[in-house]
């Protein structure tokens, strides 16, 4: 079987959400599996609303989320390409002219409807002769391009929802070039996917109706259908659609609300799917689960508030090598052990902080009256250096017999006065990250 290539195509009009991750996702980590080739696309042919900014957001956001690809395009710099498919069309006469307005076409599909047939287009303008459109023409008008359709049932086994079938005699015929010139995605993305050799597409199922055009274009062409699949779409917790335009849950916001990206995808993949949602240590991990039968017809909920719990299961599972730089970025030292010691009690990558201080001081010790002279009894009993991992079951095994405390009223007085706080990270963990000067001095009352 030879490799599978995959793509991820966004406009950049907006900053991407997590329904647009899910498709990225979807992509990425299937080619990844695979041993195959994934490609981020941008679908910018429409200059009026595609910015530069838009795509450098794109592209950062694929980068948080570890989505690296092996190739990048920008479909406003293929223009070329799409030039000469037109021209094909046009000499196998699939693509035909038509001058009408906007108001005229709106004016049309409004009687169509009182007079209770479908507001498709009516195919007037393939009834102009020659002089017709001279006529036109020299009025001022410029065409806009309509693929005249076969109108067949166009059917594909589709990877996410099984047999589909799109008659095409009940569309209307798609425009592939504004009277601007300016193409539409619809020919752009099968001209791509056909020259790219893209064997997979998998996108959202706001395009099911695309892709039987689509398949009748890539046949016009002469190219090779690939493989479709249409996952269902996320929902806001209100069953609102997500919008880019609007910055609905959109990557840029929840990362900087301090999520983890692993979190993110984990719920974006998983949510709406027969699987159970939880974290995962890495995107191999994920790109395993990844199987498009599993996921469900119906559109999905993307609670945010799930994201706070599959953030701290995120965290407590990463393993160190995949935090070491961003800890080093906001000055945390203390290494792999700091990280082992903390992880599981962490909310947010940032609460990182907090432990660090804790190891590392100044701190004032929590001391109740009544427990100062078991707590300086205890700082005498503090083994000597050099510690490991068992010094705090010496620790214990030693100011258990010799203060006579068990239970509670031995462990919780030592919590307080070693960390400040009530509860946290294991001391079997911290105390040798904490070192025998500062404990030693914590226990005694002192900042340290
Ligand atoms: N830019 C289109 C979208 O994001 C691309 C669709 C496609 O994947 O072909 O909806």
């Amino acid at each position: 079987m030879t490799p599978p290539v995959l793509r991820f195509a966004p406009s950049p009009t907006g900053l991407l959400h997590v329904g647009n991750a899910r498709t990225a996702l979807y992509n990425a980590l299937y080619a990844r599996r695979e041993g195959g080739t994934f490609i981020l696309r941008y679908d910018d042919t429409d200059t009026a609303r595609s910015t530069e900014e838009f795509a450098q957001a794109i592209a950062r956001d694929m980068e948080w989320l570890g989505l690296t690809p092996d190739r990048v395009e920008y479909q406003s710099r293929r223009l070329d390409r799409y030039d000469a498919a037109v021209e094909r069309l046009k000499a196998v006469g699939r693509l035909y002219p038509a001058y009408e307005t906007e108001e005229e076409l709106e004016t049309r599909r409004l009687s169509r409807r009182r007079r209770g047939l479908p507001p498709t287009y009516d195919r007037a303008a393939l009834k102009l002769s020659d002089d017709d459109r001279a006529r036109l023409e020299g009025e001022g008008r410029r065409p806009h391009w309509r693929f005249r359709l076969d109108g067949l049932k166009v059917v594909w086994a589709d990877l996410v929802r099984g047999e589909q079938a799109v008659d095409t005699a009940t569309l209307s015929d798609p425009v592939l070039v504004r009277a601007d010139g300016s193409y539409l995605y619809t020919l752009t993305s099968v001209v791509d996917d056909i020259e790219m050799g893209v064997t997979h597409v998998v996108r959202g199922e706001d395009h099911v109706t695309n892709t039987g055009v689509q398949i009748e274009i890539i046949e016009a062409l002469g190219g090779n259908v690939p493989v479709f699949g249409h996952h269902n779409l996320l929902t806001l917790p209100s069953g609102e659609g997500l919008s880019k335009r609007l910055g609905h849950l959109s990557l840029t916001a929840l990362r900087e609300e301090g999520q983890e990206a692993l979190a993110i995808a984990s719920l974006a993949v998983l949510t709406g799917t027969s699987l159970a949602v939880e974290a995962v240590p890495d995107l191999d991990a994920l790109a395993q689960r990844i199987d498009f039968s599993k996921i469900s017809r119906a559109p999905a909920r993307f609670d945010p508030a799930d994201l706070d719990a599959l953030t701290a299961q995120t965290l407590h599972v990463l393993p160190y090598a995949s935090v070491a730089e961003r800890l080093a970025a906001i000055g945390i030292g203390g290494g792999e052990a700091l990280w082992l010691a903390v992880r599981g009690n962490l909310g947010r990558l940032a609460d990182t902080a907090t432990w660090w201080r804790v190891v590392e001081g100044p701190l004032a010790p929590a001391i109740a009256p009544e427990d100062a002279d078991f707590l300086a009894q205890a700082a005498d009993l503090l083994p000597p250096e050099p510690w490991d991992g068992g010094v705090y079951p010496a620790f214990i095994a030693a100011v258990k017999p010799a203060s006579g405390r068990t239970g509670k009223s031995l462990f919780h007085p030592l919590r307080l006065a070693l960390t400040g706080a009530e509860s946290g990270p294991e001391l079997k963990a911290l105390l040798p990250l904490i070192g025998r000067a500062r404990a030693q001095a914590r226990l005694r009352g002192e900042t340290a």
